[in-house]
C-alpha cells in the first residue's frame, strides 16, 4: 500500500466513523484503517466479481451486520470492532447467507447511486439562489450514507454526526444547540434556509408556492425576505380589488339581476372594470367604470353606469295618483313596473343621443341594456365633475356659464326638440371650463302637453340661480321662456303668465288631438304615449320613446 495512494484516499475521503470501521471490504487486521479503507473501496464491478467475493470470504475479514446493528455501531471505537474468535465463526455463517450478501451488495450499489445523485445536486444548484435538495431520491438511509463529495456548503464537515444528518438538524427553543466549536444556532444557513422554505408555505392561498412535497427547498434569508414582502403587497392588492368589487355591488344593494348584467358588460369587455359608486339619486344609482371596447365603437376611457331604480319612488307616487283615477285603473294594472323603468332608461338614451347630435355638451351614450345605461363619464379619474351648485366659478366664468346655459337651452328646444324638464344647478355639471347637461330621462318634446310648464320651471331655476350668484344681465324667467320658446306671452304677474301658458298648451293639444279631448289631458296623453310605446316594443331598433317633432325617429343603432 503506497503512501501516495493513502494520501490521495484521505484527501478525497474524509474521516467517516462507520465506513472507516465497518466497511466490509476493509481489512480489520490493518493497523492503518484509513489506508485499508481507501485501498479496498470497490467499484460496482468489483462488488459483482465472484472471485473477489470468494477472496473476501477466505479473508474472513467481513463483519456482517444487520441494519440496526450498523447504526448502533456508529461511533464505536477501533477496539470494539476487534472480533473474538467466536464472533468470527458466527459471522462466517452469516456471510454465507446469500440474503445478507445481497443486502450488502445492494447497499454498496445504493451508495454509488447516491454519490452520483449528490454530484448532480451540486451541479444543479451551482450558482442558484434557490437550491433544491435531491435527498428524497437517495436510496440509502442518511445514517448509512456518508460521502465527502456529498457535503454541501451548508454542512460543517467537522460537525457532530447528529448535526450532519439533515433530519437531525433542528434547534431547540433557546435557538442554540451543541457545544464548543460544534455549536449551532438558529442562524445556521442550512436550518434557516429550510425554515424559510417551509414558512413560505404559509404565505396564503394567493401565493403560488408550488408543490413542496417532493422536493426540499432552501431559501437564503434575503430571497425569503423578498418573497415575503412581495406576498404581503400582493395580499393587500388582492384585498383592495376585492373591496372595490364589493363596493360596486353590495354597497349599493343592486339586485342580483342588475349585478349579473353589469358582470356581463365586464365579461363582454365593453367595460374593463367597475370602480364604485358615484351617486345615489332619486331615480338611479350612478357607478363609475373604466371603458373596455366595442367592435364598432370607441368606448370612452371612463364611463358612468346609470342603473335605474326598480323601486322608483316617483313612479310609485304616480301610481297612487292614477289608481284613484277610474280611466287609468285597468290599463295601469297591466303595466309591468320593470318595463316602465326600462322605458325611462331608453328615453334618456334617445334624448342624450339627440342632444349630442346637435352639439350640446352631455354624456355620450355607450350602451343600453334594460334599465342600465352606460355613458361617458363627465369628470376625471373617477371624480365626477362638480355640479353647477358646487363649482367654484370666477365672476367671468359665472357670466360665461350663464350665456352658455341660455344658448344650450335654446339649442335643446330648437334643434334637439326637447325641454329638459328638470334643469337646475343640480343637473348641470361644470367640466373642462364649460357646462354639461345631464339627467334627461324626463326631458320631453315641446309638443308634450306639459312641456311649456316644464320649460317655465327650468327657466325659473336657471334665472334664480344665476341671479343669486350675482351674474349680470340675467333675464327674468318669463323673458327667458319667451326667448327660448319663441312665443310672445305677455310678461307680468307669475300667476297670469302661467295661466296664459296653460291656455296656450291646451289649445295646441286640443287642436292636435281633437278627438281625444279630455279634462285631464296631461295624464291621459302621457300614459297613452307610454303604453303605446310599450306595446310597440320600444326596445326595437329604430323605435324610441323620444320621437322627433315630425314624428320621424332618428335613433342610431347601438
Ligand atoms: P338626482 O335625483 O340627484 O337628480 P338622478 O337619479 O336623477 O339623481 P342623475 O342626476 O343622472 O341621477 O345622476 C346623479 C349624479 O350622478 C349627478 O348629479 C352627477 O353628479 C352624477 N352623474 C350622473 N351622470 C354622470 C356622468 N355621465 N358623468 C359623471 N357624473 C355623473
Ligand atoms: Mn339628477
Amino acid at each position: 500500500m503506497s503512501a501516495s495512494l493513502e494520501n490521495a484516499a484521505t484527501e478525497v475521503q474524509p474521516t467517516n466513523p462507520w465506513l472507516r470501521k465497518q466497511h466490509p471490504w476493509s481489512s480489520p487486521i490493518s493497523d492503518q484503517p484509513e489506508a485499508a479503507y481507501a485501498n479496498s473501496f470497490p467499484t460496482l464491478s468489483d462488488v459483482m466479481s465472484e472471485q473477489l467475493a470468494q477472496e473476501l470470504q477466505e479473508e474472513k475479514s467481513y463483519t456482517p451486520t444487520s441494519q440496526p446493528g450498523i447504526a448502533s455501531q456508529v461511533g464505536a471505537s477501533q477496539e470494539q470492532c476487534a472480533l473474538s474468535e467466536e464472533q468470527n465463526v458466527e459471522e462466517q455463517r452469516e456471510t454465507d447467507s446469500d440474503m445478507l450478501l445481497a443486502q450488502m451488495l445492494q447497499l454498496e450499489y445504493d451508495k454509488e447511486h447516491d454519490v452520483e445523485l449528490q454530484k448532480k445536486e451540486a451541479s444543479y444548484n451551482r450558482g442558484r439562489k434557490i437550491t433544491l435538495s435531491f435527498a428524497n431520491y437517495r436510496l440509502t438511509h442518511p445514517d448509512l450514507f456518508d460521502d465527502s463529495s456529498s457535503e454541501s456548503e451548508d454542512f460543517d464537515e467537522d460537525a457532530p454526526e447528529a448535526v450532519i444528518n439533515e433530519d437531525c438538524r433542528t434547534i431547540g427553543k433557546g435557538g442554540i444547540s451543541g457545544k464548543g466549536k460544534n455549536i449551532i444556532t438558529k442562524h445556521d444557513p442550512a436550518i434557516s434556509a429550510r425554515k424559510n422554505a417551509s414558512k413560505m408555505m404559509e404565505f396564503g392561498p394567493h401565493f403560488d408556492t408550488g408543490d413542496d412535497i417532493d422536493v426540499e427547498m432552501k431559501f437564503p434569508n434575503h430571497v425569503y425576505n423578498q418573497l415575503k414582502v412581495h406576498s404581503m403587497s400582493e395580499q393587500k392588492r388582492q384585498a383592495r380589488i376585492h373591496d372595490k368589487k364589493e363596493k360596486s355591488t353590495a354597497e349599493q344593494a343592486l339586485d342580483p339581476k342588475t349585478r349579473l348584467q353589469i358582470y356581463k358588460l365586464i365579461n363582454n369587455e365593453i367595460l374593463e372594470s367597475v370602480s364604485g359608486q358615484v351617486s345615489t339619486g332619486k331615480e338611479a344609482v350612478i357607478l363609475h367604470a373604466y371603458g373596455g371596447k366595442l367592435p364598432d365603437k370607441l368606448v370612452p376611457a371612463e364611463c358612468a353606469i346609470k342603473v335605474y331604480k326598480t323601486t322608483l319612488n316617483e313612479f310609485k307616487t304616480r301610481d297612487k295618483y292614477i289608481k284613484d283615477d277610474y280611466r287609468f285603473k285597468d290599463r295601469f294594472k297591466k303595466l309591468n313596473p320593470r318595463k316602465v323603468i326600462r322605458m325611462w332608461a331608453e328615453k334618456e338614451m334617445h334624448n342624450l343621443m339627440r342632444m349630442r347630435k346637435v352639439g350640446i355638451s352631455c354624456p355620450e351614450v355607450v350602451f343600453l341594456k334594460k334599465h342600465i345605461l352606460v355613458m361617458s363619464f363627465i369628470g376625471t379619474d373617477q371624480k365626477p365633475a362638480p355640479k353647477l351648485k358646487e363649482a367654484k366659478l370666477s365672476h367671468d366664468q359665472l357670466e360665461q356659464a350663464y350665456v352658455e346655459c341660455v344658448q344650450m337651452m335654446k339649442k335643446l328646444y330648437d334643434e334637439a326638440g326637447l325641454v329638459h324638464s328638470d334643469l337646475s344647478e343640480y343637473n348641470i355639471l361644470w367640466h373642462q371650463g364649460q357646462l354639461w347637461f345631464i339627467d334627461v330621462s324626463q326631458s320631453v318634446e315641446p309638443q308634450h302637453p306639459n312641456a311649456l310648464e316644464f320649460l317655465l320651471r327650468d327657466c325659473t331655476n336657471v334665472s334664480e340661480f344665476f341671479t343669486k350668484r350675482g351674474a349680470a344681465d340675467v333675464l327674468a324667467p318669463q323673458r327667458l321662456f319667451n326667448e327660448i320658446s319663441g312665443l310672445d306671452l305677455a310678461e307680468g304677474e307669475t300667476g297670469d303668465f302661467l295661466l296664459q301658458l296653460q291656455q296656450f298648451q291646451k289649445q295646441r293639444y286640443l287642436h292636435e288631438r281633437a278627438h281625444e279631448a279630455s279634462e285631464d289631458y296631461p295624464f291621459d296623453f302621457f300614459f297613452e304615449k307610454s303604453c303605446a310605446e310599450l306595446s310597440q316594443g320600444v326596445t326595437k331598433k329604430g323605435e324610441g320613446s323620444a320621437t322627433k317633432p315630425d314624428g320621424k325617429i332618428d335613433v342610431d343603432e347601438i
